[in-house]
């Protein structure tokens, strides 16, 4: 079994720090050594690991993505959110972290982030600790 995540997204664009959330998910399941797994089951979102020391890298990575792959274009996808799908190939949607000791194993400065790329909406993340 899984756990399902909500996250409310409240721009089009949008990088969230959901790394306390799996945090405090990880110490209700009791697991202390194994892996966790984050999937996002949408077309339009992603997820990634990176800097969340400094906001200014999630920024950085927003504004440079919406550069790459502007909202209007030339785009087939009659649903006019080509865009979204794009970014969320890029980025990805899941991520795996190793569990040591009851804790996430992530580097120092490095955070889980949520990536909305179509909101605002209300999206789900699939968590399993294993
Ligand atoms: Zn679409």
């Amino acid at each position: 079994m899984h756990l399902t995540l909500s996250v409310t997204t409240r721009n089009r664009s949008e990088m969230i720090d959901i790394t306390s959330k799996i945090e405090e998910e990880l110490n209700r399941s009791g697991l202390k050594d194994g892996v966790c797994f984050l999937f996002v089951p949408h077309t339009t979102a992603g997820i990634t690991i990176n800097e969340s020391a400094d906001p200014g890298v999630a920024t950085d990575i927003q504004e440079m993505l919406n550069k790459l792959i502007p909202w209007e274009g030339s785009y087939r996808h009659l649903e006019g959110n080509s865009a979204a799908h794009i970014k969320s190939s890029l980025i990805g949607n899941s991520v795996m972290v190793f569990v040591e000791s009851g804790h996430l194993k992530l580097g120092t400065w490095q955070g889980i982030f949520f990536c909305e790329f179509d909101g605002p909406r209300s999206r789900k993340l699939y968590i399993k600790f294993q």
